[in-house]
């Protein structure tokens, strides 16, 4: 399996620095996920690694090469990228848009070979969506959308898995389902997230951004103290177990939000008169 590194990525958008001297390595196997508020500069740091922007200082290492040296097509055989915003004709099949993963495997003239033909199919089985193959993609729900893009990255057979805020715009049950495929894809995953609670239950270690810079890394609970969250994300934030899963989970509340008043506190003695 796959491991990425981001060694010192500083990112210059004409003359802004939109990040700053972000170091972080995942580990082969690992999900991590980046979080931080609107504007920290999380997309910022992904396009460094789809090769969009070139960082002004640092390297993004696959398996210790840099990406900016090799090749797009190498580039694209060792990382698939999920991005916030795809464009697609509406006329494509969801099979014609998972087989577009092979891309980087071909020859520009090959035709699909019987195996392409196999990894598509299976790739659309692993994500639970073999029965859309035919169907056209423009017609699918926002969840099932995602999973099929999910499984166009999953047909490139790379290694390392990269998404920006995959969840987003989907209903409940659909950020559930692309989250538990995730996590039993178990590739090498950095996602960024919105959802600190999502972080916190399907994440082995949250990265989190503040104003472009990498303020704490860890594991959930070790880093999303109620201090850090106040701090970065300006909400109050408790930590405690998800009274269904068993699994650490993360309430927030707004930083006007007193605990509610119980209606006998109303009636407390120093508040008579
Ligand atoms: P996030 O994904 O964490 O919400 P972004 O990486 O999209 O944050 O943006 C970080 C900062 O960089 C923001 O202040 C944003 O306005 C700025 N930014 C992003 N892309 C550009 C761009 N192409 N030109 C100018 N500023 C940009
Ligand atoms: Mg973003």
């Amino acid at each position: 399996m796959t491991q990425l590194a981001f060694e010192g990525i500083s990112i210059d958008i004409a003359t802004t620095r939109i990040v700053s001297d972000v170091s972080l390595r995942i580990e082969p196997g690992e999900m991590v996920g980046l979080v931080g508020p609107n504007g920290s500069g999380k997309s910022t740091l992904l396009r460094s690694a789809y090769r969009v922007l070139r960082p002004s200082t640092g390297a993004v290492l696959i398996d210790g090469e840099s990406v900016w040296s090799m090749s797009a097509r190498e580039a694209a055989r060792r990382r698939a990228i999920v991005t916030q915003h795809t464009t697609l004709g509406a006329e494509f099949s969801v099979e014609e848009v998972v087989a577009m993963g092979r891309t980087p495997r071909k020859g520009m003239l090959d035709r699909d070979s019987e195996q392409d033909r196999h990894t598509v199919q299976q790739a659309l089985e692993d994500v639970h969506m073999g029965w859309a193959a035919r169907r056209a993609f423009a017609t699918l729900s926002g969840g099932e959308q995602q999973r099929v893009l999910i499984a166009r990255a999953l047909a490139q057979e790379a290694g390392l898995l990269i998404l920006d805020e995959p969840t987003n715009h989907l209903d409940v049950r659909a950020q559930f389902d692309v989250l538990d495929l995730l996590r039993h894809l178990g590739m090498t995953t950095l996602t960024a997230l919105h959802d600190l609670d999502h972080a916190v239950s399907y994440c082995d270690r949250v990265a989190v951004m503040a104003d472009g810079a990498l303020v704490a890394v860890g594991a959930p609970a070790d880093v999303l103290t109620p201090d850090l969250v106040h701090d970065v994300f300006g909400v109050r934030a408790v930590l405690d177990t998800h009274p269904i899963t068993g699994r650490p989970r993360i309430a927030v509340a707004s930083v006007a939000d007193g605990p509610r008043r119980a209606a006998t506190t109303a009636n407390a003695p120093e508040e008579r008169q």
